[in-house]
C-alpha cells in the first residue's frame, strides 16, 4: 500500500499529544531530552559515550551510546513503535540514532550494524524486529551495512518484570552466532542496535558472542536506558 493510502486511511497523528498531521509533532520533538555524553553504565561523564573501565568488563561494550532519557514523549513514541505497531516511526527513530551515532564516531573504524534478535515466537507474534527496522534506517541514512550476525536459540521469557538475577539466567546462552558473516565481523567494529537497554544483560550477552567470533570492539546504540 502506497503511503499516501496509509495516511488517508490512518491520518498520522502525534503518538503523545494526538494533534493530527505527524506521528510526532515539532512541538513534542521538542521535548525530547537527549541524554549527554556519560558511561552509561555508571553515569560519569564520558566523551563520546566510552565506558569506563568497570562497564567495559561489565557490558563488553566500548561505547555505549543512548540517544534521549525514559521519559515521556519519548516513552509514547517508542510504545507506539513497537505494540501500536506504527513502523513509519522506524524512519524517524533510526535517523536520530544514526545521527547520534555520527556524533559519537572519532574512530576511524570500519563499523558494521548488527540488530539484537528477536526471538523467533515473538517475531510471529509482533511481525517485526524492531531493532532490525532501527538497524535498516541506520543503514540507509548512513551507508553503512547491517548484517544479522546474532539468532536467539532458546525463547526467554521477557526481561521487563524480571529480577537482575534471573534477568541475567534467562539470556545467558540465548545468541547464536550466525557463521555466514563470519568475515564481516571478524576484525571489525560492532555496533549492536537496540530500542532499550534494560539492565544490560542483553547487550553483554549479545557482546560476549560477537567477540568470540572475531569483533574487534563492540559498541552498543540504543534510543533509551529504561
Ligand atoms: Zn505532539
Ligand atoms: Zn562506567
Amino acid at each position: 500500500m502506497g503511503d499516501w493510502l496509509l495516511n488517508l486511511l490512518f491520518p498520522p497523528r502525534c503518538v503523545h499529544c494526538k494533534s493530527f498531521g505527524d506521528w510526532i509533532c515539532d512541538k513534542c520533538f521538542a521535548e525530547i531530552v537527549t541524554v549527554s555524553p556519560i558511561c552509561s553504565g555508571c553515569g560519569k561523564l564520558s566523551d563520546h559515550f566510552v565506558t569506563c573501565g568497570n562497564c567495559r568488563s561489565r557490558f563488553g561494550v566500548k561505547r555505549l551510546i543512548v540517544f534521549s532519557h525514559w521519559q515521556e514523549p519519548m516513552k509514547s513514541i517508542v510504545y507506539g513503535f513497537k505494540y501500536k505497531r506504527i513502523q513509519v516511526l522506524s524512519k524517524k527513530l533510526g535517523t536520530w540514532l544514526a545521527e547520534r551515532l555520527t556524533q559519537n564516531n572519532d574512530s576511524n573504524n570500519e563499523i558494521i550494524l548488527v540488530p539484537v534478535p528477536l526471538h523467533l515466537f515473538r517475531l510471529l507474534t509482533r511481525g517485526f524486529n524492531q531493532a532490525e527496522l532501527l538497524g535498516r534506517q541506520i543503514e540507509k541514512t548512513l551507508g553503512l551495512k547491517l548484517v544479522p550476525a546474532l539468532k536467539r536459540k532458546k525463547a526467554t521469557a521477557p526481561q521487563f518484570g524480571l529480577t537482575k538475577n534471573l534477568r541475567r539466567g534467562n539470556i545467558e546462552g540465548a545468541f547464536a552466532f550466525n557463521s555466514r558473516y563470519f568475515d564481516l565481523v571478524n576484525n571489525s567494529t560492532v555496533v549492536l542496535v537496540d530500542d532499550i537497554m534494560a539492565t544490560g544483560s542483553t547487550i553483554s550477552e549479545c557482546a560476549k558472542v560477537l567477540k568470540q567470533n572475531g569483533a574487534k570492539e563492540i559498541w552498543a546504540l540504543v534510543l533509551s536506558k529504561a
